[in-house]
């Protein structure tokens, strides 16, 4: 009889969830339940993207990741009739130096994995919420967490390393990397899309709310934007990105900012957000005329130019360019104006297809290929859950 994993994706305010089923892991229900601490409300989608299920708490009965998965669990349970549930796979940010697998979860790696909350605040706490009511009240079904940085513990030890006394590195302060999920997914359909890609040297740009960049070679994470944790690097939502760590002593020294505060304002009150003062939804800015709104896209694109770059130099060439995220999928405008960034380095794109939404938007001339190519980090996390709970 066929078996089903589902897949968890808790953040702050929303938990995600999707359940595969069968051999090919085919998909049956994706959904979330969003607002959770404010105006609770509960959608559920089949594959071809038709609500099948909603329901709303009424506002202001917070309804927190508690209630939150109690009915995405019950919801599943529904959905899956006389189909076993072999497991859930969970996306948590934050593996840190130990963890370059995916690993089954018992109450010592959830100590393990807390440790991590300080270099992720905004996620692992709520990535590691559910692990933790699950493993309470349904200890006998099998959990696997699978990370966003395993992907990139592979990289040479040169690309992790930042120019800190050693003693440091050896603690753990290093570069991790992160949307590595999102990343090997990528990697693993690039085989079929373009082989050369696959075999040679491909920079994967996932810009979604958060954004990163990830240098492939023949597949695998050589570099990365993102560091220690998922501030650094791009500009992001309302994360800043790369930033002089002379800042940080100049907040404080200068401004009085503690710890706390500095996180705000680099974690959910810069990128996009603070350079414009409007929104952190790409959409918002390139629908306005107002020039702060432009500065904020021009630094975003910028940025993003100067790391391609850099990840070409840590390739040493540049076979193709991915775009994947909200963004990169989304928006054709973005597309264009990296690619016109990229030209210097053999981008040149096809203008109608990146318009038409093609997966292949390079023209055959180009050097470089490049693709359009939504990421699935569920079905990532469904294949690594199946294959440890089989190992
Ligand atoms: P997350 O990192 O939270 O998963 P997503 O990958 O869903 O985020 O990306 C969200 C971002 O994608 C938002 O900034 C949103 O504005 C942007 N986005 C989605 N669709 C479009 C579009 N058509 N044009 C421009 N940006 C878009």
């Amino acid at each position: 009889m066929s078996e089903a994993i589902a897949v968890l994706n808790a953040g702050s305010s929303s938990i995600k969830f999707s359940l595969f089923e069968g051999a090919e892991l085919n998909l049956v229900v994706r959904g979330q339940a969003e607002a959770i601490h404010t105006a609770p409300r509960f959608v559920a989608k089949d594959p071809a993207g038709t609500t099948v299920s909603t329901y709303a708490w009424a506002e202001g009965s917070p309804l927190r990741h508690d209630g939150a998965l109690q009915h995405i669990v019950e919801f599943v349970r529904e959905q899956l009739g006389a189909t076993p549930l072999a497991g859930i796979g969970h996306r948590v940010v934050h593996g840190g130096m130990q963890y370059a697998q995916p690993v089954r979860v018992d109450g010592a790696v959830l100590n393990d994995l807390a440790q991590f909350v300080p270099l992720a605040p905004l996620h692992q706490p709520h990535n590691l919420t559910p692990i933790r009511l699950l493993l309470e009240r349904r200890p006998e079904l099998p959990q696997v967490a699978c990370f966003d940085t395993a992907f990139h513990r592979a990289q040479p030890e040169l690309a992790q390393m930042f120019a800190l006394p050693g003693e440091l590195h050896d603690a753990g302060v290093r570069r991790y990397g992160f949307h590595g999920l999102s990343y090997e997914y990528i990697a693993s359909v690039l085989p079929q899309l373009d082989p050369n890609a696959a075999s040679g040297r491909c920079v994967v740009l996932h810009l979604g709310n958060g954004a990163s960049m990830c240098a492939l070679s023949a597949g695998r994470s050589v570099a990365s934007t993102m560091g220690f944790t998922a501030v650094d690097g791009l500009p992001m939502g309302t994360r800043c990105g790369a930033l002089d760590p002379g800042v940080i002593l100049y907040l404080m020294d200068q401004r009085g900012m503690d710890a706390r505060a500095i996180e705000k304002l680099i974690y959910s009150e810069s990128g996009l957000l603070g350079v414009s003062g409007i929104s952190s939804d790409m959409r918002t800015l390139l629908a306005s005329d107002a020039p702060r709104a432009r500065l904020a896209v021009d630094l975003y694109v910028y940025r993003i130019g100067r790391e391609l770059g850099s990840l070409a130099a840590a390739l040493g060439g540049l076979d193709a360019i991915v775009f994947t995220g909200g963004i990169g999928e989304n928006s054709a405008e973005i597309r264009e104006r990296i690619c016109r960034e990229a030209q210097w380095l053999g981008v040149k794109l096809d203008e109608q297809a990146n318009r038409d939404g093609k997966s292949r938007i390079s023209l055959p001339m180009g050097s470089v290929e490049t693709w359009v190519v939504p990421t699935n980090e569920e079905l990532m996390i469904a294949r690594h859950t199946r294959r440890v709970l089989h190992a």
